[in-house]
């Protein structure tokens, strides 16, 4: 049901992420709770990359919701693809807002922790010619690079 869902949305090319919050509530029923609303709109103001304790921190900042609902609230706009989760180093949960927002790669910096972000065309080449050559549809990857950054100001 879920998926029948995004492929609407993708169709008809929304770019508000509250509106497509408020048309998958309506489609499934559900009712419009204020802090579902809180809560994006919170995350579509944050430009980086973030985790739930970060978001909770700057969301009690107004507002009193709990960590727990900020959890699975999280985790619907995940499916809703209005955020993207990040699982860096295998343990590192961080999110960030995916609407409007291109397709890219991380570069992680293990000493500091700083996330650069970048975008390759080539990978798309690389993606059309793995589904050609194995028929294979592919919906989605994620390709993280682990390194050290370069910046003076990089700790040690
Ligand atoms: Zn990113
Ligand atoms: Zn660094």
């Amino acid at each position: 049901m879920l998926d029948q869902f995004l492929l609407q949305m993708i169709n008809k090319e929304s770019t508000n992420p509250n509106d497509i919050l408020n048309q998958y509530l309506e489609s499934q029923g559900l009712r419009k709770t204020p802090e579902r609303s809180i809560i994006l709109d919170e995350i579509y103001n944050i430009n980086d990359h973030f985790d739930i304790d970060e978001l909770f921190n700057l969301i009690s900042k107004k507002n009193k919701i709990s960590k727990a609902t900020i959890y699975n609230t999280i985790e619907l706009f995940n499916k809703l693809e209005l955020v993207k989760k990040h699982v860096f180093n295998d343990t590192k949960v961080l999110y960030e807002k995916s609407l409007n927002k291109k397709q890219h790669n991380h570069l992680i910096c293990e000493k500091c922790n700083k996330i650069q972000e970048f975008c390759d065309p080539r990978l798309q080449q690389i993606i059309d010619s793995a589904e050609t050559l194995l028929k294979f549809k592919i919906s989605k990857h994620s390709l993280n690079f682990y390194g050290r950054c370069l910046d003076d100001n990089c700790k040690k």
